[in-house]
């Protein structure tokens, strides 16, 4: 077991990827917060996945974007298991609209979930590992996105963008404390945010045939990457982005 004795916090832990680094991180012995966003019960699915197989966790509804709530997720976690090791910034959110037609409001929601998030619990959490004296491991779930541009997709790529220049800074200034940052940059996972991708055949297939793999990646496969990267195996990285994209960065044009 890889992270025993460990206290984590996942943001966004309610379903996909999130969901399954939460679940993966109990079976390697942590204890952990799941922090999710909406109706009461929404991280119940997660909680009773944990709890099937004996580990613990608790559930904590905050807005990733408002320091009075994240520093409450942070105070969960270290009321409830007596510290706080790692967190994995990984709630996101996308919505698809050509670029001269975005709404600005949507720009701005996005920028706030995806970047502000992972800026705010990043800041909140680094002041606690500090204040432990024990480092830390601050892991972002970023996307082939930081790096590749898609279409009708601008403001995802600009908050991805932002968080590898978020976690190459702040992997700098953090590391005198001894806690590493790093990106984890999935490509596509079969998960909730793409489920319009997921039910359209067509749009499925085109998106296959960009995938050298040609396949989905599963939740299951990054997390775990993100145990790895929580572990004591990955002390010496930080401030490098760890792609897990069925080789989708490096697909050549046929012609
Ligand atoms: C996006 C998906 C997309 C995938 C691969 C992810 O970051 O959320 O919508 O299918 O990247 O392009």
């Amino acid at each position: 077991m890889k992270l025993q004795n460990k206290t984590a916090i996942v943001t966004g832990a309610a379903t996909g990827i999130g969901q399954a680094i939460a679940l993966r991180f109990v079976q390697e012995g942590a204890a952990v917060v799941i922090d999710y966003v909406g109706k009461p019960g929404s991280a119940d699915e997660t909680l009773g996945k944990i709890k099937a197989i004996g580990g613990r966790a608790t559930a904590v509804n905050a807005d990733v974007s408002s320091p009075q709530q994240v520093q409450t997720l942070v105070d969960t976690a270290v009321k409830t298991f007596g510290g706080l090791d790692i967190l994995v910034n990984n709630a996101g959110i996308e919505f698809k609209h050509p670029f001269v037609e975005f709404p600005v409001e949507q720009f701005q929601k996005i920028l706030a979930v995806n970047l502000i998030g992972p800026f705010v619990c990043s800041q909140v959490s680094a002041r606690q590992m500090i204040q432990q004296k024990r480092g830390g491991r601050i892991i972002n779930i970023s996307s082939v996105h930081e790096d590749l541009p898609m279409l009708t997709n601008a403001p995802y790529c600009a908050s991805k963008g932002g968080l590898r220049m978020l976690m190459r800074t702040i992997a700098v200034e953090l590391a005198p404390h001894q806690i590493t940052v790093n990106n984890i940059g999935p490509g596509a996972i079969f998960t909730p945010i793409d489920k319009d991708v997921e039910a359209n055949p067509q749009i499925e297939a085109q998106l296959l045939a960009e995938i050298p793999l040609s396949r989905w990646g599963k939740p299951e496969e990054i997390a775990g990457l993100a145990a790895w990267l929580a572990s004591n195996e990955a002390s010496y990285c930080t401030g490098s982005t760890f792609f897990m994209d069925g080789g989708m960065l490096r697909q050549a044009g046929s012609l």
